[in-house]
């Protein structure tokens, strides 16, 4: 007898078309009718069915992938809680939907049993390395960021101790290890919430001083993107500008680092232009320059230089009619994607390479471009093979 109701199914199935991720929806809804036998009668904190859980982690891989999610990691999403909360084991999986959705599963199972309660930072260093060495396959990292992510997003039907036991664990843990594959998106998200539940004062107080001044600041940007997106129509330059919002965490970053305000805190306006190919990226820097006095100081080309995670983009501050100071970012479509999704941009679940890994060469399947080793994170390169730097980067 089915406890749940399958229209929760829905909106993955949804995604799932609409992103045209290649995905057969009846081996999906036999995942699902799996998780959710097993997981019976077992209800969330929130008061849902326990299976609601094993979706959401699906639908937020299927989100960050796109059309690059492939079935076995969605599969593994809905399947990752069966073995550690249920009767079923890893046996059943695997003789249900075969070894490498028992293998995924039984990582996440896995890392599921480790707990990080040390404030010691080099401490999280040696912690994060070890998952990732227990990880073996970089989707079961995926997974559990997806996990936590829809963990932090419902903590508050936790009590304050445990909340802010996993907020912490979440801080120290996750939102770097997310930042270390340069998966921005879920990276600031854990931030944002880590905020909201370790410094709940602070986020209130901030979200409401960002919304009070939200109309001007809209204005402001709009102000300064009008000549700009002039200027590049006349020269012909296909550029997309937007508004960029600032996280909380990094405002909230900022004001610590600084002893500062919130009232003194000045470049929270934010743009970003995003080109079809490098060399209008320097192009549009050029006009940019012309238009608004630039801050020496703050000009960064991670272009040239890429970040250690692979970001790339071109940052400049200029002071904007009123003194204003506003942050432009400026990097193509493609790096766009890097910047938002780092490892998971490059996720190909047809190509992969093995893992470089110190005891044992060559075992399972990793996307292309990417190894795990025991001592972290490998990219491939054009220059080769480059270990992803360990260290407080992440900060
Ligand atoms: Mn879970």
């Amino acid at each position: 007898m089915d406890t749940v109701p399958t229209d929760i199914l829905g909106p993955l199935l949804q995604i799932l078309e609409r992103s045209k991720i290649p995905v057969g929806p009846d081996r999906l809804r036999r995942a699902y009718d799996f998780a959710a036998k097993a997981h019976g009668s077992q209800l969330r904190l929130t008061g849902e069915p326990y299976v609601t859980h094993c979706v959401a982690v699906a639908h937020i891989l299927a989100d960050l992938l796109g059309p690059r999610a492939d079935e076995t990691i969605l599969i593994s999403a809905l399947l990752h809680d069966v073995v550690e909360d249920t009767d079923a084991d890893l046996a059943h999986v695997q003789a249900a939907f075969g070894p490498e959705v028992a293998l995924l599963v039984d990582g996440v199972t896995k890392i599921g049993g480790l707990h990080f309660d040390r404030p010691e930072w080099e401490q999280a260093e040696n912690f994060r390395k070890m998952l990732l060495s227990m990880a073996k396959d970089l989707r079961v990292i995926l997974i559990k960021l997806a996990d936590r992510l829809h963990n932090m997003r419902t903590l508050h039907s936790l009590d304050p101790i445990r909340a802010t036991r996993i907020a912490r664990e979440t801080r120290e843990i996750y939102a770097p290890l997310a930042h270390r594959l340069g998966i921005a998106r879920i990276k600031w998200e854990l931030e944002d919430l880590c905020l909201k539940y370790l410094d709940p004062d602070a986020y209130n107080d901030l979200r409401q001083k960002v919304q009070l001044k939200r109309e001007e600041r809209e204005r402001m940007i709009e102000d300064v993107m009008r000549p700009l997106v002039e200027r590049l129509g006349e020269l012909e330059i296909k550029a997309e500008v937007i508004g960029r919002p600032k996280h909380l965490d990094s405002i909230y970053r900022k004001m610590e680092a600084q002893n500062r305000k919130f009232e003194e805190i000045f470049d929270l306006l934010g743009i970003r232009v995003i080109t079809p190919d490098k060399v209008d990226c320097y192009r549009v820097l050029g006009l940019i320059h012309d238009l608004y006095t630039p801050v020496h100081e703050r000009f960064k080309d991670y272009i040239a230089t890429p970040k250690s995670n692979m970001y790339q983009s071109l940052h400049t501050t200029v002071v904007v009619p009123g003194g204003s100071m506003v942050e432009v970012q400026i990097r193509t479509s493609e790096m766009h994607q890097t910047a938002e999704l780092g490892v998971a941009a490059h996720y190909v679940a047809q190509r992969r390479v093995a893992i470089h890994d110190e005891r044992s060469r060559g075992v399972h399947g990793i996307p292309q471009d990417f190894a795990l080793s025991g001592r972290g994170l490998r990219v491939h390169t054009p220059r080769g093979l480059e270990e992803i730097a360990a260290g407080r980067d992440a900060a």
